[in-house]
């Protein structure tokens, strides 16, 4: 099997993650926050180092500003949800997953708020911070966008974006879906107020955790209550975060194996990594552009997800013939089907190939022989 849906999630995970999954689940899986024991202690106290090390990976500023979550959706939702107010206006990009795209069609369709969608295909980076600045209005009140895109190698000028935001006055929300853990980001130089990942992509944990970044003064509302584990009395969440926003029982397991990623990319290798992901995008789009009928989507773009299209089959197809060759691809829509409108691919959308540590360029001839034949 060759693996080329790492966009999905990464696969496989390194030996330690599995390694720390499976000591936890054996050795110290209490409930974290919910006793004085031993096992709760330790779980807590893993929980703690893993907020540490989220904080100093990303330039947080302060473990306690890592919110986890089930999922970047859930994430994302928070963020929206627990931020937007009646009346305000939200800027989003043309390239945004459904996890964004969604939570602000239905406040728009409540009349909470109203939103418009800066354009980013095609544009250099001059270009699109002048679209962006363009469609900002007085009830302007966040930009939330997309890092990396998850269909075609399109990154976004995130420091551009938040600084033009800084200066405006407006809070930047970032969904780092395809970054984090591939692209450097410091979310206090990058003015970067709420950013939301998945554990489970590039930052190598396994699923069932996310987590939203908030910087100090991004006023935020809870989206769940629950128990804390501290403070049970009050009907009210506590006052502070992450307590205050995490409401019933954390994914411990799933965090511990986040805390074991990121260790895994802070030990020295995590630019080599993103480095050799871009090399062989750089090799699939040579050997694929070679090919007769097949078309590359922003290609020229400095992203390493490869969005493609072959004349005359369609998405679903060309994946099912992949598929019957052990090459693992995702196609269709990608949740994101405005990016793909502004992309121009087919009703049936693309074929997505992306990248992963422990892919190879033999992996790249492989996808090249199986579309050849
Ligand atoms: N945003 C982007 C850009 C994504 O690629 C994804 C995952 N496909 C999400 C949000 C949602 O992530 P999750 O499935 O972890 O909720």
């Amino acid at each position: 099997m060759i693996y080329l849906d790492n966009a999905a999630t990464t696969f496989p995970k390194p030996h330690r993650v599995t390694a720390e999954v499976m000591r936890c689940l054996t050795e110290y899986c209490g409930n974290p926050g919910r006793g004085s024991h031993r096992l709760a202690l330790a779980a807590a106290e893993q929980i703690f180092s893993c907020r540490e090390a989220l904080s100093s990976f990303l330039g947080v500023g302060a473990p306690e500003r890592i919110l986890f979550t089930q999922n970047t959706t859930y994430a994302l939702n928070l963020a929206i949800k627990g931020f937007l107010r009646q009346g305000d206006h939200v800027l989003i990009s043309e390239l945004e997953h459904n996890a964004v795209r969604r939570p602000i069609c239905v406040l728009a369709a409540k009349g909470q708020i109203t939103f418009d969608v800066f354009p980013v295909v095609g544009l250099t980076q001059d270009e699109l911070l002048l679209r962006l600045a363009e469609k900002i209005t007085p009830a302007t009140r966040a930009v939330i966008c997309t890092h990396a895109s998850n269909i075609c190698s399109i990154t976004l000028p995130i420091a551009r974006i938040g600084a033009l935001c800084r200066k405006r006055g407006i809070r930047l929300i970032v969904d780092a879906a395809q970054s984090a853990g591939i692209l450097p980001i410091d979310m206090k130089t990058m003015h970067i107020d709420a950013l939301a990942a998945p554990g489970h992509k590039s930052l190598y944990g396994i699923q069932g955790c996310g987590f939203l970044a908030i910087g100090k003064d991004f006023a935020l509302e809870p989206l769940m209550e629950g128990g804390s584990g501290v403070d049970s009395l009050p009907a009210e969440m506590p006052t502070d975060p992450p307590e205050r926003f995490e409401a019933g029982t954390l994914p411990t397991p799933a965090i511990v194996g986040l805390l074991e990623g990121v260790r895994s990319l802070t030990s020295g290798t995590a630019r080599d990594l993103a480095a050799r992901e871009r090399e062989l995008f750089c090799a699939a789009t040579e050997r694929l552009s070679s090919l007769p009928d097949i078309h590359i989507f922003a290609k020229e773009h400095t992203g390493s997800v490869l969005l493609f299209q072959k004349d005359g089959v369609s998405a679903a197809e060309l994946g099912r013939h992949l598929g019957s060759k052990g090459i693992c691809v995702r196609t269709g829509l990608h949740c994101a089907p405005m990016a793909h409108k502004a992309l121009g691919t087919p009703d049936g959308g693309a074929v997505r190939v992306s990248f992963g540590r422990y892919n190879t360029p033999s992996d790249v001839d492989s996808l090249w022989e199986a579309l050849k034949s």
